[in-house]
């Protein structure tokens, strides 16, 4: 603001009165003093200052508003920006350059739409034009950049000024922009496949989506207003609801399975999750809980649970559940010192009877064995199909006294033996199955759950035994046998490589007592055991398979020695019999085995019998008859061992390419007493004699026996009064001088 001139001083104004008077000393016909003058002139002073003030006035507060426009135009909430109808920014406000990025004198004659992200541009120049050309306004929404490349919302409102140019005022619409876009995923994603509700902090429903309808039947309209208790189920307990509210209080946040109540009535399961909203003072404004029906889930769970522990044909638990229900029977039993029992049950002919009337009438059978074993038990008692036509049923609570305890176990077992023997009708047929049960009892929980089962299985073993339809209970004995026959088991299969197998020889001679042949017999001589006789493990090794390696074995060495003993003109003419098992003599390349073997060891077949038992020819005839003769082509002799004590048909007989018959020695044992025993000793000498084979006496311990077989025309003996069955060295000795040590 100019300053105003200064004010006269008063020596000043006295000097000019004077000088004015002295000039001029009357005025308009009056003189005047110059004091008068001088007052005038003061007055007049005073009134010229009070104008000079109130001119300072004005201009000061002209000066403020031009500030205040000056701070209101470059501090404006909005950025202004002047574009010329060349589109060049021509001024523009402070906020528009902080909008911008950039410093306002860069901007300044700039052209504005480079400031435009490219797919804008256009949109920017029509609108400018439209403005300058109808003089009026507009505006629109445009995404700017900034220096550094940052994009973001502004709004334009842009009007036509004098001089050809356009104001554009220009608002930052980002924040907006964000918050309606994430309103917008809001919306969407309230209506999502979760079902939603939003309560107030009283949990008074205000807000549900569709999928909430979807899962629940009811409208928005029917549950805005009241609680989330209008789904309740009733399945959950106050402790549940008290948990949940804690974890909300406590946490913020609850999820958990729920299961609540349809409009419909029906009940459903939800995985329901929940949120506390907070107001900026922390108090709790809203909930939001949101759900998801997993109601087929848990049915999906349901079966799977089924599937895992129920067999599905007769709903009954499987063996998986079975072991966890022993499990806890025994634990209950050690608990309350009351006996518990295990049934075994194995159907007698079921085999049979699925295989010969099909599976349907199998599966009907067992469904119906199922029922009836159950409708013979209590209805806490277990009952649980193994597999196949094995059922087990846990017995509990029975006495605390062992032999009450087993009476109480076998009446129920003989109950449902009795149930199960009945004759069951399926379809228009009638039929018969019977079962075997073993029964074992328990106490306490010492034992493991499998070894209980197997005491049980075992017993179920010796009812079949027993001859089946019957019941039988676990002893103690059977496991000792049991592991026996295992520990012998894990032995024999070592036997062979730790070259622990012998043969021996036992001379064969005749009525001269000369020596003919012999037999070979195999021996285990056991680390522990000593010298096993093949009693104790043929049968052992026929069962497991063994046989087939050790057969091969006996054969082989059997071959070697006949190669060997070819040098020696007492040994070269004998006959070595070898016992052949059924399993060995059923592999179908046997025949080619003993062939590689002849071939291998060079051995005489002439020299090499084979004997054979009654049983085993009979098992699979024609392959018998084809291998037999094959092999009596090569050369090798038939014997037929234990003659008598099978079921021999003469018709067979006749047919096979046998060479020799061997009676067996339960026939001479009691010779020449026992006359049946000589009647069949003798119709078999008789019968051989009859198809033109040999005869061999096997077990020939006394004289009696040997003059006895003499007498009726049995000319060939093997037996103690000869020799024992020898050692390779001692056998051959043996041969040497047979008669001293015989
Ligand atoms: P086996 O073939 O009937 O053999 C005759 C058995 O009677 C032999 O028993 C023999 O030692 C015995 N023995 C012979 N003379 C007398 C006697 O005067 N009194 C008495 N008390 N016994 C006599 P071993 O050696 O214990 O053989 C038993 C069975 O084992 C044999 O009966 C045979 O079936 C089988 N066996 C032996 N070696 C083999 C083999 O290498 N392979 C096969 N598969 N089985 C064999
Ligand atoms: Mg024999
Ligand atoms: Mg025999």
């Amino acid at each position: 603001m100019a300053k105003p001139p200064p004010a006269p001083s008063p020596e000043f104004l006295r000097k000019v009165a004077e000088a004015e008077v002295a000039q001029f000393p009357a005025k308009g016909g009056r003189t005047r003093s110059a004091d008068e003058l001088l007052h005038e002139l003061q007055v007049h002073q005073i009134e010229l200052q009070m104008q000079n003030e109130s001119l300072r006035q004005s201009q000061l507060a002209l000066e403020e508003s031009r500030d205040r426009y000056l701070s209101l135009y470059e501090f404006a909430p909005v950025g202004y920006v002047t574009v010329s109808c060349e589109g060049l920014i021509r001024q523009l406000n402070l906020t528009a350059a902080t909008l911008l990025g950039q410093d306002r004198a860069r901007l300044l004659n700039r052209r504005f739409a480079g400031l435009f992200i490219a797919e804008d541009r256009d949109r920017w120049h029509r609108l400018i034009l439209t403005v300058l050309k109808r003089q009026d306004s507009s505006s629109g929404e445009f995404i700017l950049q900034r220096g550094d490349q940052e994009r973001f919302h502004v709004r334009l409102d842009c009007r036509a000024m004098d001089g050809g140019v356009v104001r554009a005022s220009l608002t930052d619409v980002s924040a907006w922009k964000r918050a309606e876009e994430g309103l917008r995923i809001a919306a969407v994603a309230f209506e999502s496949q979760e079902a939603m509700m939003v309560t107030d902090a009283n949990s008074v429903i205000l807000r549900v989506n569709q999928a909430f309808t979807r899962v629940t039947g009811f409208e928005a309209d029917e549950v805005i207003g009241k609680t989330p208790a209008v789904l309740s189920s009733g399945r959950h307990d106050k402790s549940f609801y008290l948990r949940m509210w804690q974890a909300l209080r406590e946490q913020g946040f609850w999820q958990g399975e729920m299961w609540n109540r349809r409009k419909s009535g029906k009940i459903y399961a939800e995985w329901l999750c929940i949120s506390v909203v907070c107001a900026p003072d922390g108090r709790i404004s809203h909930y939001v809980g949101t759900f998801s029906e997993i109601t087929q889930n848990k049915e999906a769970e349901a079966e799977i649970h089924r599937l895992a522990y129920y067999d599905p044909l007769t709903h009954l638990p499987n063996r998986r559940l079975l072991q966890d229900r022993i499990g806890q029977a025994m634990a209950g039993s050690s608990r309350s010192g009351h006996h518990g029992a295990l049934l075994f049950l194995d159907l007698d002919n079921f085999k049979t009877i699925n295989d010969t009337r099909g599976h349907e009438v199998g599966d009907q059978l067992l469904i119906e064995t199922a029922r009836r074993i159950q409708a013979g038990v209590r209805e806490g008692d277990t009952v649980a199909r193994l597999g196949g036509d094995e059922f087990v049923v846990i017995l509990e609570d029975l006495s605390n006294e062992a032999q009450n305890a087993a009476l109480q176990a076998g009446l129920v077992g003989e109950k449902i033996r009795d149930a199960l023997a009945q004759a069951y009708f399926i379809g228009e047929q009638r039929h018969h199955c019977s079962a075997s049960l073993g029964v074992t009892l328990f106490q306490n929980h010492l034992e493991p759950v499998e070894m209980l089962l197997r005491h049980a299985d075992l017993a179920m073993y010796k009812a079949k035994e027993a001859g089946r339809n019957t019941l039988r209970f676990f002893d103690p004995a059977m496991q000792t046998a049991v592991e026996e026959r295992s520990s012998l088991e894990a032995d024999l299969r070592l036997a062979l490589e730790r070259r622990q197998l012998r043969l021996y020889y036992q001379p064969q001679v005749d009525a001269d007592e000369r020596l003919i042949g012999a037999e070979a017999l195999l021996r285990w001589q056991h680390p522990d055991r000593g010298l096993v006789p093949p009693g104790d493990f043929i049968p052992l090794a026929e069962e497991t398979g063994l046989i087939l390696p050790i057969g091969l074995w006996v054969l082989e060495t059997a071959c070697a020695n006949i190669e060997a003993w070819s040098a020696s003109p007492i040994l070269r003419d004998l006959r070595l019999a070898v016992n052949v098992s059924a399993r060995q003599f059923q592999q179908p390349d046997f025949v080619a085995q003993v062939t590689g073997l002849l071939a291998q060891t060079g051995a005489n077949p002439r020299r090499l019998k084979m004997e054979l038992t009654e049983s085993m020819v009979l098992k699979d005839v024609a392959d018998t008859f084809g291998k037999m003769h094959a092999l009596e082509a090569l050369g090798i002799g038939f014997s037929l061992d234990d003659f008598g004590t099978g079921h021999s048909s003469l018709s067979y007989l006749t047919r096979l390419p046998l060479e020799q018959i061997k009676i067996d020695r339960s026939f001479v044992l009691n010779l020449p007493h026992s006359v049946n025993d000589g009647i069949v000793a003798q119709t078999i000498i008789t019968m051989a004699r009859g198809l033109g084979l040999d005869v061999i006496a096997e077990g020939v311990e006394t004289e009696p026996q040997r003059a006895f077989l003499a007498r009726h025309d049995c000319h060939a003996y093997q037996g103690y009064l000869f020799a024992r069955p020898l050692p390779l060295a001692e056998f051959e000795a043996f041969a040497q001088h047979p008669r001293e040590d015989a």
